[in-house]
Parts: structure tokens; C-alpha cells; sequence
């Protein structure tokens, strides 16, 4: 590859939500689009990253191609050649280059990641994995191997891009030339501009974000949700005693979701959106509106994503597998060698 590479991927853990469609997917497919003329795109299903804390494995496959599928019917041109789309788990040399990190990696420096330190809070001692803790070398592997140049990165990625920079660096200056060391996190900030910023919350719990392991679900819509469950969510949404529809997250965030949730589903600005409602005093004629939409929405998504072609799905992931095994593997190669597992 020559042109230089954006690279991005969303974990199939467990089924999407409405956060993980307009905060992620949307944003990537029009970055994709935008960018594909002066970069490869790579969007990878980060499978090797799914079980890091607890899963149902029997979902983890259905779940895989459902990730592909909803990319697909969320508007993703599998036609386009620049656009890879691809599983973790089909190009081997992920794991190869994790294992061959680790040896480079500290263990004081992983001890330091705040996600592990918080992810593992919320697990019983014998739920926390090696697994987890070694995550950021994985997530360095994946970004390492095809000489990425951007990754977006959400505040909570930010020290797992520092560390794959510092890993970069560090075997470089060792070995010669080897890793294409990513963009600092400012300068990813600079090329990916604000559209990362949007974090749609819990309906439930409006302090916190939407979350796909969130354990009711009573607070996330979930793409695959019946619209009719969906309707009811909203409807049963956490307000306050206000009595006025008004754009405040800090004294009303609850209402303040639901303006950024309509905003979103009507692709309009939430400012708008807060000044067509702004002092409507039921609550429950607002939460209507919010969640006709959500019914629509969700109606004609679930339709598309009925219609996605899997045959086509299937055949653009195969093929995109053995383009990034080339890549991947050519960069394997150069630190095999430089380490002294090759000649
Ligand atoms: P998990 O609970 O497994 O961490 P998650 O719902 O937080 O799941 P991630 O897989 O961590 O989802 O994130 C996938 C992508 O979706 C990321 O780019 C993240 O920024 C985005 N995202 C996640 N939750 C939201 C949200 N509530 N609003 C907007 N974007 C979100
Ligand atoms: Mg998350």
C-alpha cells in the first residue's frame, strides 16, 4: 500500500446500539467516503478484542457478521477498493505481532492504562483476564501492521495510542526502520476534527453514556430492539421536575438527551431541535415525538439491514482478508527479521 491509512474498528461484543450507529458507525462511513481518494480505509471487526471481558460465546459469531451487515445497510460501499473491511481474527499476524510486543512492553507501563484499571474494577478477581490487561498490545498490533497513520481515539483510547507510539519508537530506534509511527493524539484531534465528540447517554442513568454491556439494557435502544420496546424506553426515560423542555446538560440531562437523540435521528442541529420544542411543559407529549421517530428509525433500519446481501457481505470480508494478510504479513516479516526470527 502507498497511500497512507486511516484505521478504525468497533468491538462485536454484543449487539449495537443507537450511541455506537450516529456516534461511530455514521461518522466512520462519511470519513470513509471522504477519505478514500488520498487513503486506504481500514474498518475492522476488532473479534480478538470481544472476549477480553465476559461474553456469551455462542453470540460471538452471529454477532461478527451482524457488525458487517449493519455497516453495510448503515450505508458502507463495499464497491469501493480503498474501503477495507475485514475480521482481526482472519489475519493471523495480529496475534503473532502481540506476542512478539509483549516481550518490548513493560509491565509497570500496561499496569498504568486507567481503562484497565476501571474495566477491571467492575470484575471479580477471577473475571480480570490477561487478556484485558494485554489488550493495549493488541490494540497496538492492529494498528502497527499497516502502517496507520490515523486512528480516531476517544479519550478513554488515548493512552492506548500513546503506548503504540512509544512501542513504535522504542523498536525502531532499536532495530532500524520498522513500524510507521501514528499521528500524536493532538494531531489525530486535528485531522479528525469534532465529529468524534457526540456521546449519546443511558435513557435510564443520563449521567452516564449509552453502553452495549450495560447490564438491564433498560436505558440503551439497541438496533435490533422491536421498535415497540424502543417506544417504551423513551417513553420511560428519566426527566426531571422542570416542566420545560430546554438544551442544559448540566441541570436537565435527561431531557437534553432526548433533544440530541431527536436531533440525530432528524439529522438537524440539537440547537434546533431545543428551539422548536424549547418550553414545552409534558414531558410525555416531547417523549412521543422522540419516540415515533425512534419507531420510525428503527422500522426502516432493521428493514435495510433485512435486505443486506450476505453473499456480498461474505465475499468483500474474504477479499479484503487477503489483501490485509499481504500487508500484515510483509510488515510481520520486517520484525521477524530485525529480532533475529528470520534471515
Ligand atoms: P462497551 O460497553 O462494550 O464498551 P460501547 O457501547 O461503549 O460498548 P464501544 O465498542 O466501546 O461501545 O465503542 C464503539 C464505538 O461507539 C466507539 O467509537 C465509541 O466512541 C462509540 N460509542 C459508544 N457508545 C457511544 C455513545 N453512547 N454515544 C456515541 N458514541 C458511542
Ligand atoms: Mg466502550
Amino acid at each position: 500500500m502507498t497511500k497512507p491509512v486511516i484505521l478504525t474498528g468497533i468491538r462485536a461484543n454484543n449487539d449495537l446500539h443507537i450511541g455506537n450507529y450516529f456516534g461511530a458507525m455514521l461518522p466512520i462511513i462519511d470519513m470513509a467516503k471522504r477519505r478514500s481518494e488520498e487513503f486506504d480505509v481500514n474498518l475492522f471487526i476488532p473479534d480478538l478484542h470481544s472476549f477480553t471481558t465476559p461474553i456469551n460465546h455462542n453470540e460471538l459469531f452471529d454477532s461478527i457478521m451482524n457488525n458487517a451487515r449493519v455497516y453495510t445497510a448503515a450505508g458502507l460501499p463495499l464497491d469501493n477498493p480503498a474501503i477495507h473491511l475485514y475480521r482481526q481474527s482472519y489475519v493471523p499476524a495480529h496475534s503473532e505481532l502481540t506476542v512478539l510486543l509483549n516481550n518490548f512492553t513493560g509491565f509497570g507501563e500496561m499496569a498504568r492504562m486507567t481503562q484497565f484499571k476501571d474495566k477491571s474494577a467492575k470484575l471479580g478477581d477471577n473475571q480480570i483476564s490477561v487478556g484485558l490487561f494485554d489488550y493495549p498490545v493488541l490494540m497496538a498490533s492492529d494498528i502497527l501492521l499497516y502502517n496507520t497513520t490515523y486512528v480516531p481515539v476517544g479519550d478513554d483510547q488515548t493512552q492506548h495510542l500513546e503506548i503504540t507510539r512509544d512501542l513504535a519508537e522504542r523498536i525502531n530506534n532499536r532495530f532500524g526502520d520498522i513500524f510507521t509511527v501514528p499521528a500524536s493524539v493532538k494531531d489525530q484531534h486535528a485531522f479528525f476534527g469534532k465529529e468524534q465528540g457526540l456521546r449519546i447517554k443511558d435513557l435510564v442513568d443520563p449521567s452516564k453514556k449509552m453502553s452495549k454491556s450495560d447490564e438491564t439494557g433498560k436505558g440503551v435502544i439497541f438496533l435490533n430492539d422491536d421498535p415497540e420496546l424502543a417506544r417504551k424506553k423513551i417513553m420511560s426515560a428519566t426527566t426531571d421536575n422542570k416542566a420545560s423542555v430546554n438544551y442544559d446538560k448540566e441541570t436537565q440531562p435527561g431531557i437534553t438527551n432526548l433533544i440530541d437523540i431527536l436531533a440525530l435521528l432528524r439529522g438537524m442541529d440539537p440547537h434546533d431541535v431545543a428551539a422548536e420544542y424549547q418550553g414545552m411543559e409534558r414531558y410525555g407529549d416531547f417523549k412521543k415525538i422522540v419516540a415515533d421517530e425512534i419507531v420510525g428509525f428503527l422500522t426502516d433500519f432493521q428493514e435495510r439491514l433485512k435486505n443486506v446481501d450476505d453473499s456480498q457481505v461474505l465475499a468483500k470480508l474474504e477479499s479484503s482478508e487477503r489483501a490485509m494478510n499481504e500487508v500484515a504479513n510483509t510488515t510481520l516479516f520486517r520484525i521477524q527479521k530485525a529480532i533475529g526470527l528470520r534471515k
